[in-house]
């Protein structure tokens, strides 16, 4: 049985998350805030003040004002550098007041200048490479393993780009003067392999690096504070966490930020205020539910790491809630028998989530590649929630032996599947 990055300490890990004290730098001159902190107040703080206790929701999807000079004033400020215009916006696609409160809390908790929410993920990737692309920095330098679809978009150039794969020692080699961006993920997806994000940040030199940080959150790791211009999320996953909204974030620098609004306008890949409001409810739970459901993993990981079925077990040294496993039997059995975990792509919620990477999240990616970045066919990938860990290994234990059952030929697969 082996154990990738042997040598993290689960104990220490338990420990960490059960204080969680990590202070973000105060941005508006006020004294640094822990993380816990900002996360139930950033992007409310003017609520008192107004008598308000929830935030409130604006579906208006247009502004009216009298003042036509005003207004061709704010749009001519927005054309020049994507600035929010001051007051209420001129139309939904420029801007939503309930969106920019998630925007403002999701870049107090990422330590940046801004933060700017598309409509799901693939959304704000896409508009982090039209910027690029409209500069003509079409060549992106890329790291596998890429969430799939992240993979696919730079791999078919849907829009333009151009990828070059390399391993994280490869960067600098493979930087070219029409690169634009370099983009890794760490933890990765599925593989939860972790890059060192200083050492990237520095190859990268004046390009900008992008660090999808869906993963670890900004409650375990927060990429700016190591070099990285652009951090994104699925918003979809841990920030929403209940598994009801769909959204993407990327959090940047304001002069960024602008280029990214600016994109959003015109191409309309807009959150909606809904989606706002929830993400802003779920980011003032991410540091508790981050911590209770990374405390259940660790303690998974350790009765797999143990396990005659299990293979092997990755998990990162940072710690988290996500776990890959490679079972001895057979991944669809293992899938089919589960009963209290929900088998289903997707994570971050409060439940727990398995899927198979090779046949679901993975699946777009051509099956030399997938495989080439350690995707391999056996490779599981846990989503841990907040369930007591006890039902959640009772469950666990029991797909496992259907799992290492459809393949001694105890129980045909055709019986697994009927179960
Ligand atoms: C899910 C996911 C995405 C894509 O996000 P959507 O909200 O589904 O568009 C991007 N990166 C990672 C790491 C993901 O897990």
């Amino acid at each position: 049985m082996a154990m990738d990055f042997g040598s993290f300490d689960v104990h220490a890990m338990k420990r960490d998350h059960a204080d969680g004290t990590g202070r973000v730098a105060g941005l508006r001159g006020g004294a640094p805030r822990a993380l816990a902190t900002e996360a139930v107040h950033a992007g409310r703080d003017d609520l008192a003040g107004q008598g308000l206790h929830a935030p409130p929701i604006d579906l208006s999807t247009t502004y009216p004002s009298y003042d036509s000079r005003g207004e061709a004033a704010r749009i001519d400020a927005f054309a020049t550098d994507g600035a929010e215009p001051d007051g209420p916006p001129v139309y939904a696609r420029l801007g939503n007041p309930t969106v920019s409160r998630f925007e403002t809390a999701l870049a107090r908790l990422e330590g940046t200048e801004s933060a700017v929410a598309f409509a799901s993920g693939m959304a704000a990737l896409s508009a982090v490479l039209l910027v690029r692309n409209s500069m003509g920095l079409r060549h992106v330098v890329a790291v596998r393993p890429l969430y799939g679809c992240s993979d696919h978009l730079l791999t078919a150039g849907l829009l333009g780009s151009e990828v070059t794969w390399v391993d994280p020692a490869g960067i600098e080699a493979a930087l070219r003067p029409d690169t634009g961006l370099v983009l890794v993920e760490s933890p990765a997806n599925p593989t939860l392999a972790e890059i060192d994000l200083r050492a990237v940040a520095h190859a990268c030199g004046s390009v900008p690096l992008l660090v999808d940080n869906t993963f670890a959150t900004p409650v375990l790791q927060r990429p700016a504070e190591q070099g990285a211009r652009l951090v994104l999320h699925s918003a979809t996953k841990y920030l929403g966490g209940h598994g009801d909204v769909m959204a993407g974030v990327v959090a940047c620098d304001e002069e960024f930020a602008g280029r990214l609004r600016q994109v959003r306008f015109a191409t309309g890949g807009v959150l909606h205020p809904l989606a706002g409001y929830l993400l802003l409810r779920g980011l003032s739970t991410l540091p508790v539910r981050v911590r209770a459901a990374s405390a259940n993993a660790a303690e998974l990981v350790d009765r797999l790491a143990a396990d005659p079925r299990v293979a092997r077990v990755h998990y990162p040294r940072i710690g988290g809630a996500m776990v890959a496993f490679e079972v001895e039997g057979d991944p669809h059995a293992v899938i089919a028998a589960v009963r209290l975990v929900t088998p289903a792509v997707s994570l971050g919620s409060v439940d727990t989530l398995i899927q198979h990477p090779a046949s679901i999240s993975h699946r777009i990616v051509d099956a030399d590649d997938r495989r080439g970045s350690g995707v391999g066919d056996r490779l599981l990938r846990l989503s841990v929630g907040l369930e007591d860990v006890d039902d959640l290994w009772a469950d666990l234990d029991q797909a496992l032996e259907a799992g290492h059952a459809a393949v001694s030929g105890e129980v045909s697969r055709e019986a697994v599947a009927e179960r």
